[in-house]
Protein backbone atom coordinates (compact mmCIF):
# COMPACT_ATOMS: atom_id res chain seq x y z
CA UNK A 1 0.00 0.00 0.00
CA UNK A 2 1.27 3.45 -0.98
CA UNK A 3 0.47 6.85 -0.13
CA UNK A 4 0.03 9.23 -2.55
CA UNK A 5 -0.41 13.15 -3.01
CA UNK A 6 -2.81 13.66 -6.12
CA UNK A 7 -2.95 17.59 -7.36
CA UNK A 8 -5.27 18.54 -9.59
CA UNK A 9 -4.73 22.05 -11.54
CA UNK A 10 -7.61 23.84 -12.45
CA UNK A 11 -8.61 22.44 -15.77
CA UNK A 12 -8.77 19.41 -14.16
CA UNK A 13 -11.45 20.93 -12.23
CA UNK A 14 -12.95 22.75 -14.85
CA UNK A 15 -16.48 22.05 -14.66
CA UNK A 16 -19.20 19.13 -13.19
CA UNK A 17 -17.89 16.51 -15.38
CA UNK A 18 -14.16 17.23 -14.77
CA UNK A 19 -14.98 17.27 -11.17
CA UNK A 20 -16.67 14.08 -11.48
CA UNK A 21 -13.96 12.26 -13.32
CA UNK A 22 -11.57 13.37 -10.95
CA UNK A 23 -13.68 11.89 -8.11
CA UNK A 24 -13.66 8.65 -9.43
CA UNK A 25 -9.93 8.19 -10.60
CA UNK A 26 -9.57 9.24 -6.69
CA UNK A 27 -11.95 6.26 -5.97
CA UNK A 28 -10.53 3.53 -8.16
CA UNK A 29 -6.42 4.57 -6.65
CA UNK A 30 -8.10 4.31 -3.02
CA UNK A 31 -9.79 0.93 -3.56
CA UNK A 32 -6.86 -0.38 -5.65
CA UNK A 33 -5.32 0.04 -1.75
CA UNK A 34 -3.28 3.12 -1.98
CA UNK A 35 -4.42 6.24 0.98
CA UNK A 36 -4.75 9.21 -0.93
CA UNK A 37 -4.87 12.81 0.07
CA UNK A 38 -6.19 15.22 -3.18
CA UNK A 39 -4.58 18.97 -3.14
CA UNK A 40 -6.73 21.19 -5.53
CA UNK A 41 -6.29 23.99 -7.45
CA UNK A 42 -9.83 26.37 -8.54
CA UNK A 43 -11.84 25.12 -11.00
CA UNK A 44 -10.85 26.46 -14.34
CA UNK A 45 -10.00 29.95 -14.81
CA UNK A 46 -11.34 30.86 -11.32
CA UNK A 47 -8.41 32.75 -9.92
CA UNK A 48 -7.73 35.46 -13.01
CA UNK A 49 -11.55 36.07 -12.62
CA UNK A 50 -10.92 37.05 -9.10
CA UNK A 51 -7.86 38.69 -9.95
CA UNK A 52 -9.94 40.84 -13.03
CA UNK A 53 -12.91 41.30 -10.25
CA UNK A 54 -10.85 42.97 -8.00
CA UNK A 55 -9.08 45.45 -10.87
CA UNK A 56 -12.80 46.19 -11.59
CA UNK A 57 -13.58 46.97 -8.13
CA UNK A 58 -10.70 49.21 -6.84
CA UNK A 59 -7.34 50.15 -7.69
CA UNK A 60 -5.96 50.23 -4.00
CA UNK A 61 -5.82 46.27 -3.48
CA UNK A 62 -4.28 45.51 0.36
CA UNK A 63 -2.09 42.29 0.09
CA UNK A 64 -4.18 40.52 3.07
CA UNK A 65 -7.33 41.40 0.92
CA UNK A 66 -6.10 39.59 -2.20
CA UNK A 67 -5.15 36.80 -0.37
CA UNK A 68 -8.81 36.50 1.49
CA UNK A 69 -10.47 37.09 -2.27
CA UNK A 70 -7.97 34.47 -4.00
CA UNK A 71 -7.87 31.68 -1.61
CA UNK A 72 -12.02 31.64 -2.07
CA UNK A 73 -11.75 29.61 -5.13
CA UNK A 74 -10.02 26.61 -4.16
CA UNK A 75 -12.96 26.40 -1.40
CA UNK A 76 -15.05 26.11 -3.85
CA UNK A 77 -13.28 22.81 -6.10
CA UNK A 78 -12.52 21.32 -3.04
CA UNK A 79 -15.87 21.07 -1.48
CA UNK A 80 -17.44 20.22 -4.94
CA UNK A 81 -15.18 17.53 -4.93
CA UNK A 82 -15.69 15.84 -1.53
CA UNK A 83 -19.63 16.14 -2.65
CA UNK A 84 -18.60 13.72 -5.69
CA UNK A 85 -16.54 11.72 -3.90
CA UNK A 86 -19.39 11.33 -1.19
CA UNK A 87 -21.40 10.33 -4.12
CA UNK A 88 -19.37 7.17 -4.82
CA UNK A 89 -19.25 5.76 -1.57
CA UNK A 90 -15.56 7.45 -0.70
CA UNK A 91 -15.20 9.08 2.46
CA UNK A 92 -13.81 12.34 1.98
CA UNK A 93 -13.26 15.88 4.07
CA UNK A 94 -12.35 19.34 2.79
CA UNK A 95 -10.32 21.76 4.45
CA UNK A 96 -8.59 24.89 3.76
CA UNK A 97 -4.88 25.46 4.28
CA UNK A 98 -5.58 26.98 7.29
CA UNK A 99 -7.25 24.01 8.53
CA UNK A 100 -4.80 21.54 7.24
CA UNK A 101 -2.21 23.45 9.36
CA UNK A 102 -0.25 24.72 6.48
CA UNK A 103 1.37 27.59 8.68
CA UNK A 104 3.24 30.56 5.90
CA UNK A 105 5.05 33.29 6.68
CA UNK A 106 3.10 36.80 6.87
CA UNK A 107 4.37 37.70 3.40
CA UNK A 108 0.94 38.18 1.66
CA UNK A 109 0.22 36.94 -2.12
CA UNK A 110 3.32 35.07 -2.23
CA UNK A 111 3.65 33.88 1.28
CA UNK A 112 6.50 30.56 2.23
CA UNK A 113 5.57 27.96 3.68
CA UNK A 114 7.35 27.46 7.60
CA UNK A 115 5.69 24.53 8.75
CA UNK A 116 2.58 21.89 8.59
CA UNK A 117 0.94 20.18 11.22
CA UNK A 118 -0.70 17.92 9.80
CA UNK A 119 -2.28 15.69 12.83
CA UNK A 120 -5.91 16.61 11.41
CA UNK A 121 -5.13 15.01 7.72
CA UNK A 122 -3.36 12.12 9.38
CA UNK A 123 -6.08 11.55 11.27
CA UNK A 124 -8.65 11.53 8.38
CA UNK A 125 -6.06 8.89 7.14
CA UNK A 126 -5.99 7.36 9.94
CA UNK A 127 -9.84 7.14 9.70
CA UNK A 128 -9.89 5.54 5.57
CA UNK A 129 -10.81 8.87 4.78
CA UNK A 130 -9.11 11.04 1.97
CA UNK A 131 -8.59 14.55 3.09
CA UNK A 132 -9.19 16.87 -0.05
CA UNK A 133 -6.69 20.20 0.51
CA UNK A 134 -7.35 23.60 -0.80
CA UNK A 135 -4.29 24.36 -2.80
CA UNK A 136 -2.40 27.50 -2.71
CA UNK A 137 -2.91 28.51 0.54
CA UNK A 138 -1.95 28.74 4.50
CA UNK A 139 -2.09 31.20 7.51
CA UNK A 140 0.49 33.14 9.39
CA UNK A 141 1.10 33.00 12.60
CA UNK A 142 -0.87 36.27 12.82
CA UNK A 143 -3.85 34.07 12.00
CA UNK A 144 -4.60 35.43 8.56
CA UNK A 145 -5.05 33.70 5.42
CA UNK A 146 -2.06 33.79 2.61
CA UNK A 147 -1.27 32.57 -0.53
CA UNK A 148 1.81 30.75 -1.72
CA UNK A 149 2.36 32.38 -4.98
CA UNK A 150 0.24 32.39 -8.35
CA UNK A 151 0.66 28.15 -9.15
CA UNK A 152 1.35 27.83 -5.54
CA UNK A 153 -1.01 24.28 -5.69
CA UNK A 154 1.86 22.65 -6.77
CA UNK A 155 3.62 23.68 -3.59
CA UNK A 156 0.94 22.50 -1.03
CA UNK A 157 1.20 19.55 -2.93
CA UNK A 158 4.47 18.48 -2.50
CA UNK A 159 4.69 20.14 1.07
CA UNK A 160 2.30 18.05 1.77
CA UNK A 161 3.92 15.15 -0.07
CA UNK A 162 7.20 15.54 1.82
CA UNK A 163 5.99 16.10 5.64
CA UNK A 164 3.52 13.07 5.41
CA UNK A 165 6.54 11.30 4.01
CA UNK A 166 4.43 10.14 0.44
CA UNK A 167 5.45 7.67 -2.18
CA UNK A 168 5.08 9.98 -4.68
CA UNK A 169 3.12 13.46 -5.52
CA UNK A 170 1.10 13.03 -8.98
CA UNK A 171 0.47 16.25 -10.90
CA UNK A 172 -2.23 16.35 -12.60
CA UNK A 173 -2.63 19.07 -15.81
CA UNK A 174 -3.87 19.37 -18.63
CA UNK A 175 -1.02 17.78 -20.91
CA UNK A 176 0.70 14.48 -20.55
CA UNK A 177 4.30 15.11 -19.34
CA UNK A 178 7.33 17.66 -19.79
CA UNK A 179 8.69 18.03 -23.32
CA UNK A 180 11.56 18.81 -24.77
CA UNK A 181 10.08 22.67 -26.18
CA UNK A 182 5.99 23.91 -25.85
CA UNK A 183 4.67 21.52 -28.13
CA UNK A 184 2.28 24.60 -29.17
CA UNK A 185 5.47 26.01 -30.73
CA UNK A 186 7.24 22.75 -31.85
CA UNK A 187 4.68 20.04 -32.89
CA UNK A 188 7.25 17.31 -33.05
CA UNK A 189 8.70 18.14 -29.51
CA UNK A 190 9.19 14.98 -27.09
CA UNK A 191 7.32 14.06 -23.99
CA UNK A 192 10.15 13.28 -21.62
CA UNK A 193 10.16 10.15 -19.35
CA UNK A 194 12.21 10.91 -16.44
CA UNK A 195 14.21 14.09 -15.87
CA UNK A 196 16.48 15.12 -13.29
CA UNK A 197 15.27 17.78 -10.11
CA UNK A 198 18.25 19.64 -11.32
CA UNK A 199 16.59 20.10 -15.09
CA UNK A 200 13.35 20.41 -14.14
CA UNK A 201 14.34 23.22 -11.61
CA UNK A 202 16.06 25.23 -15.07
CA UNK A 203 12.83 24.50 -16.99
CA UNK A 204 10.34 25.89 -14.25
CA UNK A 205 12.76 29.18 -13.80
CA UNK A 206 13.31 29.41 -17.56
CA UNK A 207 9.41 29.04 -18.54
CA UNK A 208 8.51 25.60 -19.00
CA UNK A 209 5.15 26.33 -17.34
CA UNK A 210 4.55 22.85 -15.80
CA UNK A 211 5.59 23.32 -12.61
CA UNK A 212 5.64 25.94 -10.28
CA UNK A 213 9.59 26.76 -9.49
CA UNK A 214 8.93 26.85 -5.84
CA UNK A 215 7.76 23.23 -5.74
CA UNK A 216 10.22 21.86 -7.51
CA UNK A 217 12.86 23.48 -5.30
CA UNK A 218 11.21 21.57 -2.52
CA UNK A 219 10.63 18.77 -4.05
CA UNK A 220 14.31 18.17 -5.16
CA UNK A 221 15.19 19.62 -1.09
CA UNK A 222 13.07 16.73 0.93
CA UNK A 223 13.58 14.18 -2.24
CA UNK A 224 9.69 13.60 -3.06
CA UNK A 225 9.54 11.96 -6.05
CA UNK A 226 7.01 13.90 -9.25
CA UNK A 227 4.78 12.37 -11.46
CA UNK A 228 3.68 15.00 -13.80
CA UNK A 229 0.67 13.53 -16.05
CA UNK A 230 -2.42 14.09 -17.64
CA UNK A 231 -6.13 13.95 -15.93
CA UNK A 232 -7.82 13.59 -19.71
CA UNK A 233 -5.76 10.59 -20.84
CA UNK A 234 -4.63 9.47 -17.56
CA UNK A 235 -1.73 7.89 -19.45
CA UNK A 236 1.62 7.65 -17.53
CA UNK A 237 3.70 11.30 -17.78
CA UNK A 238 6.88 12.39 -17.12
CA UNK A 239 8.92 11.17 -13.70
CA UNK A 240 11.03 14.04 -12.21
CA UNK A 241 13.08 12.57 -9.68
CA UNK A 242 17.16 12.61 -8.60
CA UNK A 243 19.44 12.00 -11.55
CA UNK A 244 21.30 8.67 -11.44
CA UNK A 245 22.47 6.55 -13.63
CA UNK A 246 19.45 5.52 -15.64
CA UNK A 247 18.58 8.59 -16.79
CA UNK A 248 19.11 9.25 -20.23
CA UNK A 249 22.32 10.97 -21.00
CA UNK A 250 21.44 13.61 -23.38
CA UNK A 251 23.85 16.72 -23.88
CA UNK A 252 20.29 19.10 -24.33
CA UNK A 253 17.25 17.86 -22.25
CA UNK A 254 14.96 21.23 -23.56
CA UNK A 255 14.24 24.50 -25.21
CA UNK A 256 11.95 26.56 -22.71
CA UNK A 257 11.11 30.36 -23.49
CA UNK A 258 9.76 33.62 -21.28
CA UNK A 259 8.27 35.72 -23.34
CA UNK A 260 6.75 37.50 -19.56
CA UNK A 261 10.31 38.69 -18.47
CA UNK A 262 11.49 42.64 -18.99
CA UNK A 263 14.58 44.07 -18.88
CA UNK A 264 16.17 47.20 -16.72
CA UNK A 265 18.59 49.02 -17.37
CA UNK A 266 20.51 51.78 -14.93
CA UNK A 267 22.51 53.93 -16.67
CA UNK A 268 25.66 55.65 -16.18
CA UNK A 269 26.10 54.13 -12.73
CA UNK A 270 30.15 55.54 -11.07
CA UNK A 271 32.40 52.09 -11.21
CA UNK A 272 32.71 52.40 -7.53
CA UNK A 273 32.21 49.21 -4.45
CA UNK A 274 29.06 49.06 -3.01
CA UNK A 275 26.67 50.61 -5.81
CA UNK A 276 25.80 47.54 -7.23
CA UNK A 277 25.33 46.34 -3.65
CA UNK A 278 23.10 48.92 -2.86
CA UNK A 279 21.04 48.46 -5.75
CA UNK A 280 20.47 45.12 -5.40
CA UNK A 281 19.60 45.19 -1.94
CA UNK A 282 16.81 47.80 -3.09
CA UNK A 283 15.10 45.34 -5.19
CA UNK A 284 15.70 42.62 -2.78
CA UNK A 285 13.90 44.52 -0.39
CA UNK A 286 10.82 44.85 -2.18
CA UNK A 287 11.05 40.90 -2.67
CA UNK A 288 12.18 41.64 -6.20
CA UNK A 289 13.37 38.36 -8.27
CA UNK A 290 16.63 39.57 -10.34
CA UNK A 291 17.75 37.15 -12.91
CA UNK A 292 20.28 38.00 -15.83
CA UNK A 293 22.68 40.83 -14.57
CA UNK A 294 24.69 42.47 -17.03
CA UNK A 295 27.28 44.83 -16.04
CA UNK A 296 29.47 46.35 -18.62
CA UNK A 297 33.28 47.18 -18.61
CA UNK A 298 33.00 50.72 -17.05
CA UNK A 299 34.53 53.90 -20.01
CA UNK A 300 34.80 56.65 -18.54
CA UNK A 301 34.52 55.70 -15.22
CA UNK A 302 30.62 55.15 -15.19
CA UNK A 303 29.43 51.74 -16.32
CA UNK A 304 25.75 50.69 -17.45
CA UNK A 305 24.20 47.82 -15.18
CA UNK A 306 21.02 45.54 -16.71
CA UNK A 307 18.95 42.72 -15.08
CA UNK A 308 15.95 41.35 -16.10
CA UNK A 309 12.48 40.45 -13.84
CA UNK A 310 9.37 38.85 -14.16
CA UNK A 311 7.14 41.47 -15.67
CA UNK A 312 4.96 41.56 -13.32
CA UNK A 313 8.03 43.22 -10.82
CA UNK A 314 9.08 46.03 -13.76
CA UNK A 315 6.91 48.48 -12.08
CA UNK A 316 8.51 48.11 -8.99
CA UNK A 317 12.12 47.67 -10.46
CA UNK A 318 11.45 50.79 -12.03
CA UNK A 319 10.52 52.69 -9.13
CA UNK A 320 13.35 51.45 -6.46
CA UNK A 321 15.91 52.25 -9.86
CA UNK A 322 15.17 55.74 -10.55
CA UNK A 323 14.60 56.07 -6.37
CA UNK A 324 18.28 55.37 -5.92
CA UNK A 325 19.62 56.91 -9.30
CA UNK A 326 20.61 60.39 -7.62
CA UNK A 327 21.68 58.50 -4.15
CA UNK A 328 23.70 56.35 -6.88
CA UNK A 329 24.97 58.95 -8.77
CA UNK A 330 23.43 57.00 -11.95
CA UNK A 331 22.15 59.46 -14.87
CA UNK A 332 18.85 57.37 -16.03
CA UNK A 333 16.82 54.38 -16.25
CA UNK A 334 15.55 52.68 -19.38
CA UNK A 335 13.11 49.75 -19.54
CA UNK A 336 12.13 47.66 -21.39
CA UNK A 337 8.89 44.68 -21.31
CA UNK A 338 9.21 43.37 -25.33
CA UNK A 339 11.97 40.17 -24.37
CA UNK A 340 12.22 37.24 -24.52
CA UNK A 341 14.61 34.97 -22.82
CA UNK A 342 15.22 31.19 -24.73
CA UNK A 343 17.16 28.84 -22.66
CA UNK A 344 18.64 25.45 -23.44
CA UNK A 345 18.71 22.88 -20.54
CA UNK A 346 20.17 19.45 -20.17
CA UNK A 347 22.48 17.71 -17.81
CA UNK A 348 24.59 16.47 -19.99
CA UNK A 349 26.10 19.96 -20.71
CA UNK A 350 28.64 19.71 -17.61
CA UNK A 351 30.23 17.66 -19.43
CA UNK A 352 30.12 18.72 -23.31
CA UNK A 353 32.08 21.81 -24.35
CA UNK A 354 30.58 23.59 -27.46
CA UNK A 355 27.10 24.03 -26.89
CA UNK A 356 27.28 27.65 -26.36
CA UNK A 357 28.71 27.96 -29.36
CA UNK A 358 26.04 26.13 -31.22
CA UNK A 359 23.57 27.79 -29.47
CA UNK A 360 24.82 31.46 -30.77
CA UNK A 361 24.94 29.88 -34.40
CA UNK A 362 22.23 28.61 -34.41
CA UNK A 363 20.83 31.78 -33.22
CA UNK A 364 23.37 33.86 -35.58
CA UNK A 365 22.56 31.85 -38.68
CA UNK A 366 18.46 32.38 -37.75
CA UNK A 367 19.11 36.09 -37.67
CA UNK A 368 18.43 36.61 -34.02
CA UNK A 369 20.10 39.03 -32.17
CA UNK A 370 21.23 38.40 -28.21
CA UNK A 371 20.94 40.85 -26.35
CA UNK A 372 22.00 39.55 -22.74
CA UNK A 373 23.26 35.50 -21.87
CA UNK A 374 23.50 33.72 -18.74
CA UNK A 375 24.62 30.03 -18.31
CA UNK A 376 24.19 27.94 -15.17
CA UNK A 377 26.51 24.09 -15.16
CA UNK A 378 23.16 22.91 -17.04
CA UNK A 379 21.77 26.06 -18.40
CA UNK A 380 22.61 28.16 -21.16
CA UNK A 381 19.71 31.40 -21.43
CA UNK A 382 19.84 34.18 -24.23
CA UNK A 383 17.35 37.32 -23.90
CA UNK A 384 16.33 37.89 -27.94
CA UNK A 385 13.60 40.41 -28.93
CA UNK A 386 10.12 38.90 -27.78
CA UNK A 387 8.90 39.02 -31.56
CA UNK A 388 11.65 36.64 -32.36
CA UNK A 389 11.14 34.01 -29.27
CA UNK A 390 9.42 31.55 -31.51
CA UNK A 391 11.75 31.18 -34.08
CA UNK A 392 14.71 30.73 -31.82
CA UNK A 393 13.17 27.87 -29.75
CA UNK A 394 12.02 25.87 -32.73
CA UNK A 395 15.60 26.55 -34.54
CA UNK A 396 17.04 25.25 -31.35
CA UNK A 397 15.02 22.10 -31.24
CA UNK A 398 15.87 21.40 -34.50
CA UNK A 399 19.50 22.20 -34.31
CA UNK A 400 20.10 19.54 -30.90
CA UNK A 401 18.00 17.28 -32.18
CA UNK A 402 15.30 16.95 -29.45
CA UNK A 403 12.83 15.22 -30.83
CA UNK A 404 14.90 12.18 -30.81
N1 LIG B 1 -5.51 28.86 -8.30
C1 LIG B 1 -4.17 29.38 -8.14
C2 LIG B 1 -3.70 29.99 -9.43
O1 LIG B 1 -4.42 30.00 -10.42
C3 LIG B 1 -3.22 28.37 -7.63
C4 LIG B 1 -2.94 27.21 -8.55
O2 LIG B 1 -3.69 26.94 -9.47
O3 LIG B 1 -1.93 26.55 -8.35
O4 LIG B 1 -2.62 30.51 -9.49
MG1 LIG C 1 -0.86 25.40 -12.06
Amino acid sequence: MSLLVQKYGGSSVADADRIRAVADHVARTRRAGNDVVVVVSAMGKTTDRLVRLADDVSSVQPNREVDMLLSSGERISMSLLCMALAELGVEATSYTGSQAGIITDAVHTRAKIVEIRADRLRATLDGGGVPVVAGFQGMSLERDVTTLGRGGSDTTAVALAAVLNADVCEIYTDVSGVFSADPRIVPEARKLSRISFEEMLEMAATGGRVLMLRSVEFARNHGVALHVRSSFTWEPGTWVDEEDATMEDAIVTAVTHDVTEAKVTVIGVPDRPGLAAQLFRGLADRHVNVDMIVQNTSLHGTTDISFTVPGYDLAVSTEVCEQLVPVLGASGVTSDADVARVSLVGAGMKTHPGVTALTFETLASAGINIEMISTSSIRISCMVRASAAEEAVRALHAAFDLAG
